[in-house]
This record gives structure tokens, sequence and C-alpha cells, in this order.
């Protein structure tokens, strides 16, 4: 059983691109918050403080994982350059097409995931 045929690339392409660019979006945006509290901290009291530094580490480990996606998404590009897109990394089987649609990025089957 072989799904590769029926895969229509351009649309997973599409889909990856689209999160690449609200990825990309967020992470512009999210560095420019951090600075905006680190202006404000010279002027806000000691538990404010605290908060704006609590949120700036949240906000830098939302960064790190839309980072990792973004390598996940790159990866994904590579994967329908070298023609292995929707092939299980592990196993070689096919990936199925409703677990494509949910996460293009995926590289295991569900077998192997869990
Ligand atoms: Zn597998």
């Amino acid at each position: 059983m072989n799904n590769q045929v029926k895969l229509d690339l351009d649309h997973f392409r599409a889909i990856l691109q689209d999160r690449k660019e609200e990825l990309l979006h967020f992470l512009a945006e999210n560095s420019e918050g951090a600075k905006t509290v680190e202006l404000d901290q010279t002027r806000v009291g000691r538990l404010s403080r605290m908060d704006a530094l609590q949120n700036q580490e949240m906000a830098k480990e939302t960064n790190r994982r839309r980072q990792a996606e973004l390598q996940r998404i790159e990866a994904a590009f590579q994967r329908i350059e070298d023609g292995e897109f929707g092939e299980c990394a592990n196993c070689g089987e096919d990936i199925a097409i409703k677990r494509l649609e949910l996460d293009p990025a995926v590289i295991v089957c569900i077998n192997c995931a869990s």
C-alpha cells in the first residue's frame, strides 16, 4: 500500500508555509514584547517586577517551542524535496494522510509514535 502517489505535496507545502509564516510573525512580535517589559521594569514595584520577569521567562519558553517547531517545519520541507515526505522515519511505512493533515511535520507513523 503506497499512499505517496495520492499525497498532494503542494497542499502540504501550503500548510507548512502558512504555519511557518505564523511562527515567524509570533517570534517577531514576542521579541518586541520582551523589550517593552524591560523598559517598564524601571518604574514598577518589586512585585510587578517579579511578574514581568516571570512573563519574560514564559515568553522565552514559548519562543523556544516555536523555534523547535520551525525546525520541524524546515525538516518537513526538506523531506518533500527529498521525496521522503509522508514516509515513517522509523519503519518506512506510509504515514496516514489524516495524521499528516493534523500535523504535516510529523516524521513517524502512528504505530511508531505510540
Ligand atoms: Zn512507523
